[in-house]
């Protein structure tokens, strides 16, 4: 599992916890000075402030998308995550590895993993997080 802190943008790693969703969000809206018109930048650094930097608008906005995307698998499990899309077969893999132990090594070469990573694909809501597809599960 990737530890993430709220002061790093999420898009791109393998894995997202919903709780590091909420985090960042806390994050940048802790930065936000939410003046737009002063002539000189109010923020204490005003890099990650949403009202003053345009990037951390974008990722306000595409956070506060995943963050809704994931709150139904969340309230279900309270442990919902967000799978990067070339990362899954490799989640799928571990996900059965946890579940069969050393029994895996014997059923490696039976599994297709790339049907089975498919339909755990067509399982799962699909959105896009920066320019990357996510899968969302519990
Ligand atoms: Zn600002």
């Amino acid at each position: 599992m990737n530890s993430t802190t709220a002061t790093e943008p999420l898009d791109g790693e393998d894995l997202i916890n919903y709780s590091d969703v909420t985090a960042r969000i806390a994050y940048l809206e802790s930065r936000d000075c939410h003046q737009p018109d002063r002539e000189e930048y109010p923020c204490a650094g005003w890099y990650d402030c949403p009202t003053c930097d345009e990037a951390s608008e974008r990722e306000l906005t595409s956070l506060r998308d995943l963050e809704e995307a994931m709150r139904p698998a969340n309230e279900a499990s309270d442990r919902a995550i967000a799978i990067r899309d070339d990362y899954l077969e490799t989640f799928v893999r571990n996900e059965a590895d946890d579940l069969v132990g050393d029994g895996l090594n014997f059923l490696e070469s039976y599994v297709k993993w790339d049907e089975l990573t498919a339909d755990r694909a067509a399982e799962m809501k699909e959105i896009t997080f920066g320019s990357t597809t996510y899968y969302i599960t519990t």
